[in-house]
């Protein structure tokens, strides 16, 4: 299992131009923007932990590009990362933030209050009449069409102040965090009391029949994982913790330390984000009194191990079935200008089979929790009603949406 090369001090008895990656066949984020002279420039630094920029890129440099999304190609070894590699990661995270700048703020809300559920904006103008009546679009409920919409999902990560991250957190700190973990779930009550499950308790049945079911992270088989030193001791201090009806989950010491995620079958998108607000605030509280905030500032917003997270972490998402208009010409284009992005249902590692997509946000950073899921609603809404077109032979043309 590849880890870099953290802890090589002889690589400095070379040129740094004899240690320049070979970066000539590669498309991703990190590799659009380093060059000779900032790997020259960092290639001696490193954070208080000892992460290096070796350790940074590593992931971007084994892994050339990704066959459906355009991958980051670095990550973050502890929260000091991005501080001393800021002139690398600056201008990655403007490139895959839609130009989000190194003196921009941040905005969190977590007030699940404040999502609308109801007719995509500028249709129905707050009112929704099909099927149940007239009602104002705030009253919301179950919102999604659950004849297309599958199944509702939100998650974030979440870093535990004072420890490496995934990357680079050694054997003691990610059983520490593992440790804190399953104290600080085990204190939730009421709808989200649940348990902890150690991977390494688990037999091989019970772990897939938790991959197949969509509830837990796969087997450490992403390239962009092994290469980034994730993966490291598996399953050493992984596990999950749900709540007895498995709508909210906690991954320990995956890609971050938590994983935060609230889900169940259908499309109440609404009453998942309650759950997710709630339950996450909760734990977040309990950190923060025992003396473990998260990490969190002003500019990146919650600090995560992939930059690609920062922000809010979150990636609101449907299953959704869309199989006349996924065929569209202009499907692609309809995802962008809604600002959301596709996957297959199995996961980031996977393409869509048939014609059910995992359809979620694009944006993580510079708008807050609400906005993104207010995005993913309104979105998947109109989507599902382009699907009702042209199922019935009718077109869609009045209905593509402007740019957002
Ligand atoms: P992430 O990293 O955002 O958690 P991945 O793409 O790695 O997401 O998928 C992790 C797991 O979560 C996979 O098993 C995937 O099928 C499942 N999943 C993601 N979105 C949904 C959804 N809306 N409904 C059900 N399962 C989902
Ligand atoms: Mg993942």
């Amino acid at each position: 299992m590849p880890f870099g090369n953290t802890h090589n001090k002889y690589k400095l008895n070379f040129k740094s131009e004899e240690e320049y990656p070979d970066l000539s066949k590669h498309n991703n984020h990190m590799a659009k923007v380093l060059n000779p002279e900032l790997y020259k420039k960092l290639r001696d630094k490193e954070t208080p932990s000892g992460f290096t920029l070796d350790d940074v890129i590593q992931t971007g440099v084994d892994n050339p590009g990704h066959p459906f999304i355009m991958t980051v190609g670095c990550v973050a070894g502890d929260e000091e990362s991005y501080m001393v590699f800021k002139d690398l990661f600056d201008p990655i995270i403007q490139d895959r933030h839609g130009g989000y700048k190194p003196t921009d703020k941040h905005k969190t809300d977590l007030n699940h209050e404040n999502l609308k559920v109801g007719c995509p904006q500028g249709r129905g103008e707050g009112w929704e009449s099909e099927g149940r009546g007239m009602r104002r679009r705030e009253e919301g409920g179950d919102d999604l069409d659950p004849n297309y919409v599958l199944s509702s999902r939100v998650r974030t990560g979440r870093s535990i102040k004072g420890f490496s991250l995934p990357p680079h957190c050694s054997r003691g700190e990610r059983r520490a965090v593992e440790k804190l973990a399953v104290e600080a779930l085990n204190s939730l009550t009421g709808e989200f009391k649940g348990k902890y499950y150690p991977l390494k308790n688990m037999t091989d049945k019970e772990q897939q029949q938790l991959i197949d079911d969509h509830f837990l992270f796969d087997k450490p088989v992403s390239p962009l994982l092994l290469a980034s030193g994730m993966a490291r001791d598996w399953p050493d201090a992984r596990g999950i913790w749900h709540n007895d009806n498995k709508s909210f989950l906690v991954w320990v010491n995956e890609e971050d330390h938590l994983r935060v995620i609230s889900m169940e079958k259908g499309g109440n998108m609404k009453q998942v984000f309650r759950r997710f607000c709630l339950g996450l605030q909760k734990i977040e509280e309990i950190f923060k009194k025992a003396g473990h905030p998260f990490m969190w500032n002003e500019h990146l917003g919650y600090v995560l191990t992939c930059p690609s997270n920062l922000g809010t972490g979150l990636r609101g998402g449907v299953h959704v079935k869309l199989a006349h208009l996924s065929k569209h010409p202009k499907f692609e284009e309809i995802l962008t200008r809604l600002r959301l992005q596709k996957r297959g249902t199995g996961g980031v590692d996977t393409a869509a089979v048939g014609s059910v997509f995992d359809v979620s946000n694009a944006d993580r950073l510079g708008s807050s929790e609400v906005e993104q899921v207010q995005l993913v609603v309104d979105g998947v809404k109109l989507m599902v009603e382009m699907e009702k077109k042209l199922e019935k032979g009718q077109s869609i043309d009045d209905m593509i949406p402007a740019q957002k």
